[in-house]
């Protein structure tokens, strides 16, 4: 298809792309999934999407009413973009550690944007969001951090492009967890299809999954400081915790010998898959999630 009726189609069925740079044991290969192929340069443009379609349909959203949604950006900016030509007012509620070229992406489209402490982390959003949704007439918070369609999302969508994209020759998913929507949902599919696949979870230094306690990190988009109710931790066949020096070393290597343009969590989870390639038997095939690009970073100085 090379014509759309209008931006909502082209959200979704991202390239996967052989790495060939890093040194890989013989027969073992890579392929990262490019999520800021997206629209709105992220996986969350498939949760805007959806969660606006949902809201709209079950009357929990009219237009005229407004759409309130903590987020660290991504999640904001799909939902802005799904949004847009329907009416809604937006408000999203972001902690201020999150880069600011989100804020002003989520701004051009539509969305006011409300900022909270930064020490209350990213409970301190969703408390803000909650307080909105229940003084603002017509307000509606999805929240994505107990919301079912957020891993329904991507069990219906990216775990069946992985899956149908490689014929079905994957062996080990590996994604970072922020809200653990993206990994949940996608290891749920694969795991479907085959129990044997290995599912592999990333999150930073400063990050609870492996026992740590909630710290600063700079690591942008994962990391969590509880664990949503619809995260399967059984799917954990790995958890690997990546330091942030980790991350954006690897984000400048794939920038410098991939051609890849990738922000902080996709360095953290290309790290992880690096380490996980050295352990794994010849004819080995990884895939691993690639959230959004460095683009949005570059304020920050990440390739300095
Ligand atoms: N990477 C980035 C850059 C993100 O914005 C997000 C979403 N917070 C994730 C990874 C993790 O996605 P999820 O919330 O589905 O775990």
């Amino acid at each position: 298809m090379a014509v759309y009726e209008s931006v909502h189609e082209l959200v979704g069925k991202t390239p996967l792309v052989a790495l060939h740079a890093f040194p890989l044991p013989e027969g073992v290969r890579i392929y990262a999934k490019c999520e800021y192929f997206n629209p709105g340069g992220s996986v969350k443009d498939r949760l805007g999407e959806k969660l606006i379609r949902e809201a709209m349909q079950s009357g929990k959203l009219k237009p005229g009413g407004t759409l309130i949604e903590p987020t660290a950006g991504n999640t904001g900016i799909g939902l802005a973009l799904a949004a847009v030509g329907k009416g809604i007012n937006v408000i999203f509620c972001v902690p201020e550690k999150f880069s600011a070229e989100k804020q002003v992406l989520m701004k051009a489209l539509g969305a006011r944007v409300v900022t909270t402490p930064t020490d209350q982390g990213m409970s301190g959003a969703v408390a803000k969001a909650r307080q909105l949704e229940r003084t603002i007439e017509g307000g509606y918070c999805p929240n994505q951090f107990a919301n079912s369609d957020n891993p329904r999302t991507y069990f219906e969508t990216l775990g069946p492009e992985i899956w149908d994209d490689l014929d079905g020759k994957v062996d080990v998913l590996i994604a970072g967890a922020g809200t653990g929507g993206t990994f949940t949902g996608t290891a749920e599919y694969l795991k479907m299809k085959n129990p044997d696949v290995k599912t592999v979870v990333v999150e930073p230094v400063g990050s609870i999954l492996n026992g740590g306690k909630p710290a600063a990190h700079r690591t942008e988009g994962i990391g969590m400081e509880f664990i949503p109710s619809f995260v399967k931790t059984k799917y954990f066949d790995e958890i690997y915790t990546i330091e942030d020096q980790d991350a954006f070393r690897r984000l400048k290597e794939a920038a410098k010998y991939e051609g890849l343009l990738i922000g902080s969590s996709s360095g953290s989870a290309l790290h992880a898959a690096l380490l996980e390639a050295e352990k794994s038997e010849p004819g080995t095939t990884i895939v691993v999630i690639f959230p959004d690009s460095s683009e949005r970073y570059l304020g920050e100085h990440i390739y300095e």
